[in-house]
């Protein structure tokens, strides 16, 4: 049985390495900060006390991190720390499921393959209920042959497995994806308050929706509104899920990628100004579907 190095343990990449655990996979785990270990360990994961330690000698390494500076630092090292790609062999497969730009994912692969070593890019959707169900979208870029030998793994953690093209492709769909997610929150949010400003029943509102031609992911898995659906963020003060830093970090991604190439995304752009806002008023840490609250009215 083969043994994953998985690196990176916060919302997203705790739950993915506990179902490749479940898998029946052999894994080691690195984070920065201990107690992100434990519950792994619990479940009977290895610890490591170092990344490089965790990669040295395992068949494929995942690493779940915040942004593009964290994974180019980790693989490529930075200053006088190695990076996991001075201690991997040449045949270890290395995954980055982080959602981070393009540019940074083809650098890291690009010095992988000086060495003969496979780098794919294969960041996620389904947020941390998809990736605690095992049933997240992986949306890769790379080989083919990356592609196929990285099936058992991501099959561990997912249902849906896209290869959308060579080095950094999977960055550029995922970062589309989450540019039109931000801007169908934002919609939901405020069709949903103006109905309750005219009386309507958030409830009511969301199920006339949701069957009608507004229909759209926010309503059916994600609610904005707190009430309407008991298991999502908003319905628990808007904790957990996915944090307004990290929809800034993407929609920050997205109007990079659109002046790189010279696209024309004003939804897009109206959208990072409403969140950044919403992240400068102290809610940077809640959960992306708190920008509802900025519709509704204060509470006195
Ligand atoms: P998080 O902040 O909860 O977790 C990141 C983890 O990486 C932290 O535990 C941190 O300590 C660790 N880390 C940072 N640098 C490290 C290093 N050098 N070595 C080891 N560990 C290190 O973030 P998250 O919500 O798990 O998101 C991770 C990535 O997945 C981000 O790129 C995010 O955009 C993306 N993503 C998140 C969601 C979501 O719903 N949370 C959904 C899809 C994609």
């Amino acid at each position: 049985m083969s043994t994953v190095a998985f690196i990176g343990l916060g919302n997203m990449g705790s739950p993915m390495a506990a179902n490749l655990l479940k898998a029946g996979m052999t894994v080691r785990v690195f984070d920065l900060v201990p107690e992100a270990m434990k519950s792994l360990a619990d479940q009977g994961a290895f610890v490591s006390s170092t990344a490089c330690g965790a990669a040295a000698g395992a068949s494929v390494v995942i690493t779940m991190l915040p942004a593009g500076k964290h994974v180019k630092n980790l693989y490529l090292g930075n200053g006088s720390d190695k990076g996991l790609l001075d201690v991997v062999a040449g045949d270890t497969l290395l995954i980055d499921c982080s959602t981070i730009d393009a540019q940074s994912a083809q650098l890291v692969a690009a010095e992988a393959a000086k060495s003969g070593i496979e780098f794919m890019d294969a960041p996620v959707s389904g947020g941390t209920a998809g990736a605690a169900a095992g049933s997240l979208t992986f949306i890769c870029g790379g080989s083919d042959a990356a592609f196929e030998r990285a099936q058992p793994v991501l099959k561990a953690m997912g249902m849906n497995i896209f290869h959308a093209g060579g080095a950094g492709a999977g960055q550029v769909a995922k970062i589309c994806n989450n540019m039109l997610l931000s801007v169908l929150m934002v919609g939901t949010s405020e069709a949903l308050q103006m109905g309750v400003d005219h009386g309507l029943d958030p409830k009511v509102l969301s199920d006339i929706m949701k069957v009608s031609s507004g229909g759209n992911w926010t309503l059916d898995k994600y609610n904005p509104c707190p009430g309407v659906m008991e298991t999502v963020p908003s319905s628990k003060g808007y904790e957990g899920g996915f944090m307004v830093d990290l929809m800034v970090k993407d929609l920050g991604l997205s109007q990079e990628a659109a002046l790189l190439s010279n696209s024309s995304t004003p939804m897009g752009a109206l959208a990072r100004s409403l969140y950044v806002n919403h992240a400068r008023q102290g809610n940077g840490r809640r959960d992306f579907s708190s920008i509802f609250e900025q519709f509704a009215p204060l509470k006195k």
